[in-house]
């Protein structure tokens, strides 16, 4: 597959998933911003409870204030709708976009944080997104080399099962390579450890190696590259 339509998938998949992730958010992210900005900016009333309608919602009436005399209606929790009584005065914020609609002061305090935990949750994650499709459209398209290389000509190089001349390369190790002699205990092999700079604490290693694809064999160096060594270049 051509990098440009790899990359072209990597955005895809990164914008399905930021789709994932923001659409399900998308109405809880309204409710916060609108209890923000009536907690801001909204007019406290007292008004009092008329009735008790279904689904956690009250039916009120202004009692002072410039929304003096409206009707509202304003949803809640279970628990403070079960707490309050009909006749009660409560404190509440008239929806000016919305006539016929209020907000109790309980819930818009209460809510308030979801805005900032929303925004919080959403930006990280997308920013965790977009750093990973610049990671994987870079590892796509950076063109990259072996941290050191042996110091022999690259057609010179011999496979030592069939003598043909072996195809230069590199190998980018995921986790590092582990040795052991013939008859020798495995012992506890993982990533984190392995022969000197096979192991990618910062980065991943690229070894400098030489391939024959006919008999499957590769050659190459390990070690530290700031480490001089006999076939170093
Ligand atoms: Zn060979």
């Amino acid at each position: 597959m051509a990098s440009r339509s790899k990359q072209l998938w990597i955005w895809l998949a990164i914008t399905a998933l930021v789709a994932l992730i923001v659409i399900p958010l998308w109405g809880p992210m309204r409710i916060a911003w609108r209890c923000y900005w009536l907690h801001e900016n909204g007019v406290r009333e007292q008004a009092e409870v008329m009735a008790k309608l279904p689904n956690a919602n009250f039916a009120l009436r202004v009692i002072d204030g410039p929304h003096a005399g409206e009707v509202c209606t304003a949803d809640t929790s279970v628990a403070i709708y079960d707490d309050t009584e009909i006749g009660e005065s409560l404190e509440v914020v008239y929806v000016e976009w919305k006539p016929g609609e209020c907000e109790l002061a309980s819930t818009i305090e209460a809510s308030g944080w979801l805005l900032w935990f929303v925004v919080a949750v959403i930006g990280s994650i997308l920013a965790g997104l977009i750093a990973l499709g610049v990671t994987l459209s870079r590892s796509f398209t950076r063109l990259v080399n072996p941290k050191r290389r042996m110091k022999v000509e690259a057609g010179e190089v011999r496979c030592h099962v069939c003598g043909e001349a072996m195809e230069e390369g590199y190998l980018p190790l995921v986790s590092g390579i582990q040795w052991r002699r013939i008859g020798e205990p495995i012992g506890l092999p993982h990533a984190l450890k392995g022969l000197a700079g096979t192991v990618g604490w910062r980065g991943r290693p690229r070894l400098h190696a030489f391939r024959c694809s006919t008999c499957e064999i590769v050659s190459f160096q390990y070690g530290n590259p700031s480490e001089n060594r006999p076939g170093q270049a």
